[in-house]
């Protein structure tokens, strides 16, 4: 049988990637709808064909415990409502995979790994990039080492964004989860993590914000550099000023680079050795079809997911203390750990 995933925040990522990838993959389906707007989900349910049955506003969310045609509650919605939401979904008995960044900080994501621990229910986090074949190989190399000791990392990732002046979207605002670092700078976090396959111990960071008054309590820019065991350093930039797409890693006899990193068609890279990556995926949206393949594999064969929710907590942690150093202009600030 297919497992039945319940879209949460019929937005943009579940409109044009998520929604689609389902129509793609071979172990999920569709199955149900979560929105605070009636009208979307009378427009999605025409177009998916969803039952009556199926459909939640955010108010009725938890009655989702008694549709056995729902096994996945996949949330796509502004970050500072993820934790909540994941923990209606975990106490209504239903496996939960989450959109990065998984909450607002290591806190909350610990609080969502219990809750679903207690209620027996897998967590993922939509870390996409992990089911990538070209990032799988990156993560291999962490490994195999194949230019001997990793010396330093390079890990960019932006976009250029709103261009015409005040806009008040949930990207904007401070309560909601706002600013480039929850947005990309987690993609660059999580690729030095991967890269390594260590965990840094401490972050230094900037905040280079240049627009201050469209990016009011939020960061626009955030420069910020890691520090890995083996005196392993990441330099990162993330940004809504500019479309950044680059991971490099430097190593004692060469080097091999990705660019995109976290593009939606796949990942490009290149080694010192003249081996080629070729993006392999094919055409949007294959990367999500083959991300809640393999997150449904792991619920129907009651394995592990590929990426946990403490894959998502090593993140925040990192996220909490680049936050409190940009607030101290750059200190250095130990990363905690688990
Ligand atoms: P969006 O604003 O387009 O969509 C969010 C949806 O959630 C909207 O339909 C909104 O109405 C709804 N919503 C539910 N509760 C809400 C609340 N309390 N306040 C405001 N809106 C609420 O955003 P998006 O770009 O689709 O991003 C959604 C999530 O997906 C974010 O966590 C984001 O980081 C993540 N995302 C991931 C990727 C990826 O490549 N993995 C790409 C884009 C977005």
């Amino acid at each position: 049988r297919r497992i039945g995933v319940a879209l949460v925040g019929l937005g943009y990522y579940a409109a044009e990637l998520l929604a689609p990838a389902l129509q793609l993959t071979r172990h999920c389906r569709l199955a149900g709808l979560v929105s605070g707007t009636p009208a979307k989900l009378g427009e999605w349910q025409r177009k998916y064909g969803i039952a009556d049955a199926n459909l939640y506003s955010y108010d009725d969310f938890h009655r989702i415990a008694d549709n056995d045609e729902i096994d996945v509650v996949y949330i796509a919605t502004p970050n500072h409502v993820h934790r909540s939401l994941a923990e209606i979904a975990a106490r209504a008995g239903k496996h939960v995979w989450c959109e990065k960044p998984m909450a607002m900080d290591a806190a909350e994501g610990e609080a969502m790994i219990k809750a679903c621990r207690d209620n027996r229910v897998q967590l993922a986090v939509g870390y996409r990039m992990q089911h990538e074949p070209n990032t799988r190989r990156f993560m291999a190399m962490a490994k195999e080492r194949p230019f001997g000791r990793i010396v330093k990392l390079r890990a960019d990732a932006g976009w250029f964004g709103w261009r015409d002046g005040a806009d008040d979207a949930w990207r904007l605002d401070p309560a909601r989860g706002g600013g480039a670092m929850y947005d990309m700078g987690v993609y660059c976090i999580n690729a030095a993590r991967y890269c390594t396959g260590m965990e840094p111990l401490a972050v230094q960071a900037w905040d280079e914000t240049a627009r201050r008054e469209l990016f009011k309590g939020v960061d626009e820019t955030m420069r910020f550099r890691l520090e890995f065991p083996e005196d392993i350093v990441a330099e990162c930039v993330t940004s809504f000023g500019r479309n950044l797409n680059t991971l490099q890693v430097d190593c004692e006899r060469g080097w091999y680079t990705m660019s995109p990193f976290q593009g939606y068609d796949g990942n490009r890279g290149r080694a010192s050795d003249g081996t080629v990556f070729e993006p392999q995926l094919g055409k949007l949206p294959r990367m999500q079809a083959e991300q809640m393949d393999n997150d449904a594999q792991s619920i129907i064969a009651g394995t592990a997911p590929r990426v946990p929710g403490e894959e998502g907590l090593r993140d925040l942690r990192v996220v909490d203390a680049a936050f409190a150093s940009a607030k101290a202009d750059g200190k250095r600030v130990e990363i905690a750990r688990g």
